[in-house]
């Protein structure tokens, strides 16, 4: 008899199911693994080859996850270009779970269209979608598209958005220091058009704050 025998035919019943059990658990995991993703979780890779896609892994001690879109999509059209300006919006979505997460989601899947931005940020992390030194599309004009990059903030109901501010300077004084910009290159979106963007820091006339915010972390070392 082999080291696995049962003389109770229940006993040995509940084993093979237990072997089967596991068989399925590891080909759903190989499958996890497996499976194509519409993200890239790989390093960045700049159509310039200077790196500047990859800005670390953390701003001030927030964490950034690198998601990025695939390239040729609507949204990714892989342009490189030169950065002037961190542009700052707000997602407008209020939705319960709308957070940085979800908005990589759903930008990955290609579901924003030819609508795309670089960075999305929330109460605990930062997503980066496009490489910094790419064009993408958020800024509704072709110099905030060209020149900017593109940083969202969350405004989900299930946030924290005093957070979310503080991280948002937290990931902008990061990208000033990374790309050798001084603080009169961050701009709203409502400078490139007539848009209330980010609409919650305006209405509240926090921009200011925001700035100073930003230089706050920027006279400190990350
Ligand atoms: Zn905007």
């Amino acid at each position: 008899m082999g080291r696995y025998s049962f003389k109770n035919p229940k006993a040995r019943r509940s084993f093979i199911l237990g072997i089967l059990a596991l068989v399925l658990i590891a080909g759903l995991a190989m499958g996890a693994v497996l499976l194509p993703r519409a993200c890239g979780s790989s390093k960045a890779t700049s159509p310039s080859g200077q790196g500047t896609g990859d800005v670390g892994e953390q701003a001030y001690g927030v964490a950034i996850h690198t998601a990025l879109v695939k390239k040729g999509l609507p949204g990714r059209p892989g342009k490189a270009r030169q950065v002037k300006y961190i542009v700052i919006h707000e997602t407008a979505n209020t939705a319960a779970g709308a957070d940085a997460k979800s908005h990589a989601d759903f930008l990955c899947s290609g579901g924003e269209g030819t609508t795309s931005w670089h960075y999305t940020v929330d109460q605990d992390e930062i997503y980066h979608h496009i490489p910094d030194d790419e064009v993408a599309y958020h800024a509704s004009t072709a110099e905030g598209n060209q020149y900017g990059i593109g940083v969202e903030l969350c405004v989900n109901s299930d946030g924290n958005f005093e957070k979310t501010f503080d991280n948002a300077a937290k990931l902008t004084a990061k990208l000033l220091r990374a790309h050798g910009l001084e603080i009169s290159a961050v701009r709203q979106h409502a400078d490139f058009t007539d848009k209330n963007c980010p609409m919650t820091i305006r209405d509240a006339g926090r921009w200011q704050e925001f700035l100073t915010r930003v230089q706050s972390y920027l006279d400190q070392a990350e």
